[in-house]
């Protein structure tokens, strides 16, 4: 029982000196050269997408943020990590909503262009928010997953100055061009905007 309940603590010594050796720049949050290492919403995990897989730049100062865009992965929530993190991928989205507890990871940064929408106009003006799940399997739009996501976008508005309706929250499918049905028709917009009103 003693040496089991050690375990952990000398695991956790061994594991912070051979971090303490790492050089800063091996880290992944400075590799990906993303600026600042804390998250823009305070409840997001950061998980960066790759730097190949992004735009860098000091949104909103030049290009206002006016938009958020609502996306389905058509994935599982790690497999759209590893997507985010593939530099031959070359695509992003700010943030990824996790649909078991809507937990929200950060893989680019607010002042930097993700690349979602398929448009640069919409890319580099909006907020592009991934939710895990498919069009046609409703069972991902949790209550978790409606409630992280609308706080998410709450906060997101509430920072740009971006009217909490349906005119600036929009689905993918909403984007000018695009061949995208996301977030489809399973996806209470209703629910939704009442939700993002009230959080
Ligand atoms: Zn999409």
């Amino acid at each position: 029982m003693e040496r089991t309940r050690n375990l952990p603590g000398r695991r956790r010594i061994l594991k912070g000196a051979a971090l303490a050796a790492v050089p800063y720049a091996l880290l992944p949050e400075a590799r990906a050269g993303a600026g600042p290492r804390t998250v823009d919403y305070p409840l997001a995990e950061w998980l960066p997408a790759h730097a190949a897989n992004r735009t860098a730049a000091n949104r909103p100062a030049g290009r206002p943020v006016d938009r958020v865009v609502i996306h389905v992965t058509q994935t599982l929530y790690a497999k759209a990590l590893t997507v985010f993190q593939n530099p031959r991928k070359k695509v992003s989205a700010h943030y990824l909503v996790r649909s078991v507890d809507g937990h929200v990871a950060q893989c680019v940064r607010e002042a930097d262009v993700a690349w979602h929408a398929g448009n640069w106009d919409y890319n580099t003006r909006s907020i592009g928010i991934e939710h895990e799940g498919w069009v046609d399997r409703p069972a991902f739009f949790t209550d978790a997953l409606y409630e992280g996501s609308a706080r998410l976008t709450a906060s997101v508005c509430d920072r740009y100055g971006i009217p909490k309706d349906r005119a600036h929250i929009i689905g993918h499918y909403e984007v000018p061009g695009t061949d995208h049905t996301d977030p489809g028709p399973n996806w209470d917009w209703v629910r939704y905007l009442r939700l993002v009103g009230r959080a």
